[in-house]
């Protein structure tokens, strides 16, 4: 079978988990050689070791700019360039217009606009002609959610970084997407209920009530439209926005 990105080179931030550890493992799959990242040491080996052979693991934190200069040296010296960048660190957390904290509003949009805007940014000198760089975007960015309005206008500022990208790359053929999961079952997502398991399981059933396809997604289904946009098959496909959500956000 022909693989979608034999030899392409594909750093996934915030590949260590979720979402973004299904994409680095697709993309490995696809032919690609994979750079991870995340913050925590453990999780990348972990990471490292479920995504194969071709997985190289960087231990930094993507609204760190020091740390993005260490990965994207490392990366230069060792493969010379990127084809596929996937901006997908990020999270959030819930709090109310009344209780929202310089704190939360800090680390929500560290990871998720200046993580993202940097990530880019760092890696234009890499970046090949042509190549696929892909965004964090949410469902969230386009709906109102109770609680979660930091988050939401975090990704709302992620989908207006590619409408504006792609005019600053033009002359490079760069294509620039937002992927824009719905609901899906990850560690980030579970965890914002807290720790307990029922109520893990309450906010799932509640999030999948809203759906159209009856359920939450699975973070392979987000991987596989990864995969879409950072081949070949994507190469008509500039400054869109890909909602993976099951209907969620369509109705
Ligand atoms: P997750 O399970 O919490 O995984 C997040 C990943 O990002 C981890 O590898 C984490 O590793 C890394 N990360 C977080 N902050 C980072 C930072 N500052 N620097 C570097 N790495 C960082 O989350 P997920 O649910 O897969 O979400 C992935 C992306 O999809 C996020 O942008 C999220 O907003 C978006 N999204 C998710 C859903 C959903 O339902 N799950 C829906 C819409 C959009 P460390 O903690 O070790 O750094």
């Amino acid at each position: 079978m022909v693989q979608k990105l034999a030899n392409k080179v594909a750093i996934v931030t915030g590949g260590t988990s979720g979402i973004g550890l299904a994409a680095a493992k697709r993309f490995a799959t696809e032919g690609a050689r994979v750079y991870v990242t995340g913050r925590r040491k453990a999780e990348l080996d972990a990471a490292v070791a479920a995504i194969g052979r071709s997985a190289v693991g960087v231990q930094a934190d993507v609204s760190r700019l020091a740390d993005l200069d260490a990965l994207y040296a490392q990366v230069k010296a060792q493969a010379g360039r990127i084809d596929v960048l996937y901006a997908n660190a990020g999270g959030g957390s819930f709090l109310p217009l009344g209780q929202i904290t310089e704190q939360q509003y800090q680390d929500t949009f560290d990871r998720n606009v200046k993580g993202v805007l940097f990530t880019v940014q760092k890696a234009l000198p890499l970046l090949a002609d042509g190549a696929s760089i892909i965004l964090a975007g949410s469902t969230a960015g386009i709906e109102g959610t109770a609680a979660f309005s930091v988050y939401a206008a975090s990704k709302a500022a992620v989908r207006a970084f590619a409408r504006n990208w792609i005019l600053d790359l033009k002359d490079r053929k760069i294509r620039v997407n937002t992927l824009s999961p719905g609901a899906i079952r990850t560690p980030g997502l579970v965890d914002l209920a807290g720790p307990d398991a029922a109520q893990q399981q309450a906010l799932v059933d509640f999030l999948a009530a809203k759906i159209p396809l009856g359920r939450v997604g699975d973070p392979d289904e987000i991987a596989k439209a990864a995969v879409f946009l950072a081949s070949d098959d994507a190469s008509f496909v500039n400054g869109a926005e890909l909602f993976a959500d099951g209907g969620q956000a369509q109705i």
